[in-house]
């Protein structure tokens, strides 16, 4: 099952984005996608080892919560385990309330919205990914002014459309280091100011209300006290800022990275809408290969990296099949690959993380060279 989300907000002075209207491409893959599961017998949603998965991410980020605050105690101990904590917060992410969160969890909602309060517990809002991510993100993938995840303000420019400054001559290099403030700026500030101010970027959202209130409100009161008040109870309030830091920073920087590898490479389109007779923007393509050019894949073979990132780096199929658990991404990137090869359509895919890495790169330096789009 794919969902076309066409239903999300425009951000105001921007007109309603329309896709082309074929859906040739997208009812091709469905079909095949189909006969995988008709065919194979699996489970799209309710998959055994997407449980077993989830016990095993909460048992380790537990347990490295509990070494630090209870058992480990020498600073060359504490700050691998801090980063080792920081890790477990982002398969938390990558893993359980990414799929969650699209309902690719489980058949039962209330199944994908308990796993999805995972991301409250480590410090997000379920309430605001929801926006962001599952509506704004994955309508207008990589359409500036539409996307928000492409949009870091003027301290980067990720797209040919963004105003360039001088200093963007050295994205390639301090973005990276930027990255790793994505979680801390998130955890102390976006969030109560995307409630605060009801928007995200440009685009209007409805503040929490009854139970997404209370959620929103718990999610913060129980993340800063499991963060700071109970560690500070028993440790100086020195050491708990510096495990913070460390397991926040971590978490940033592989976040981050993780959803640049997917969008912001030399291999994804930026496709720039076209203005319609009557007012409103077109993107040329259907919204299944508008998906497939502006997303890449990475490391497919990689089956550690495969594991940790929650499929995140078969983000094609991610996009094109957000509802079905992660799990099944890698079978279904070779049917995906076919249909591609079928329609001419180009299927980006780099071959390993470190390739991506340096594809991402380079993009951030053609970004920051004046020449590319003078303004
Ligand atoms: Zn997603």
């Amino acid at each position: 099952m794919t969902t076309q989300p066409l239903a999300a907000p425009a951000a105001p002075g921007l007109p309603k984005l329309k896709f082309n209207g074929s859906d040739r491409f997208l009812r091709e893959l469905r079909r095949q996608v189909d006969a995988y599961f008709e065919r194979t017998g699996r489970r799209r949603r309710d998959c055994a080892k997407m449980y077993f998965k989830t016990a095993t991410i909460l048992a380790w980020c537990v347990g490295a919560y509990v070494l630090l605050m209870f058992v480990v105690t020498s600073w060359w101990l504490v700050l691998p385990l801090a980063a080792v904590l920081g890790l477990s917060m982002a398969a938390i992410g990558f893993n359980i309330q990414h799929d969650a969160a699209h309902k690719a969890y489980s058949e039962r909602a209330w199944v994908n919205k308990l796993m999805a309060m995972t991301l409250d517990l480590v410090g997000g809002s379920s309430y605001l990914w929801d926006w962001k991510h599952n509506t704004i993100h994955h309508t207008y993938t990589n359409v500036d002014g539409y996307d928000d995840d492409i949009n870091i303000g003027f301290l980067g420019r990720l797209s040919p459309e963004q105003k360039r400054y001088p200093f963007h001559r050295l994205q390639g290099i301090y973005l990276w280091l930027l990255y790793g403030f994505l979680a801390i700026k998130w955890h102390l500030v976006d969030d109560f100011y995307n409630v605060a101010i009801g928007r995200i970027g440009g685009h209007k959202i409805p503040r929490p209300k009854g139970r997404n209130l209370f959620v929103f409100v718990a999610g913060k009161v129980i993340f800063f006290s499991l963060a700071f008040v109970i560690p500070m109870m028993l440790h100086p309030w020195w050491a708990v800022l510096g495990v913070y830091a460390v397991a926040a920073f971590v978490s940033g920087v592989v976040l981050s990275v993780v959803f640049q590898l997917a969008h912001c490479v030399e291999e994804a389109d930026f496709p720039v809408p076209v203005q319609t007779a009557t007012g409103g923007a077109r993107v040329e393509n259907e919204w299944a290969v508008h998906q497939v050019l502006t997303t890449a894949n990475f490391a497919r073979g990689n089956r550690v990296l495969s594991w940790f990132l929650g499929g995140l780096n078969f983000q094609v199929e991610h996009h094109l099949f957000h509802k079905i658990c992660h799990v099944h991404y890698p079978e279904l990137s070779k049917v995906v690959e076919q249909v591609c090869k079928e329609f001419g359509v180009r299927y980006n895919a780099n071959k390993t993380f470190w390739g991506a890495v340096r594809s991402h790169f380079r993009w951030l330096v053609q970004m920051g060279r004046p020449e590319v789009n003078p303004s």
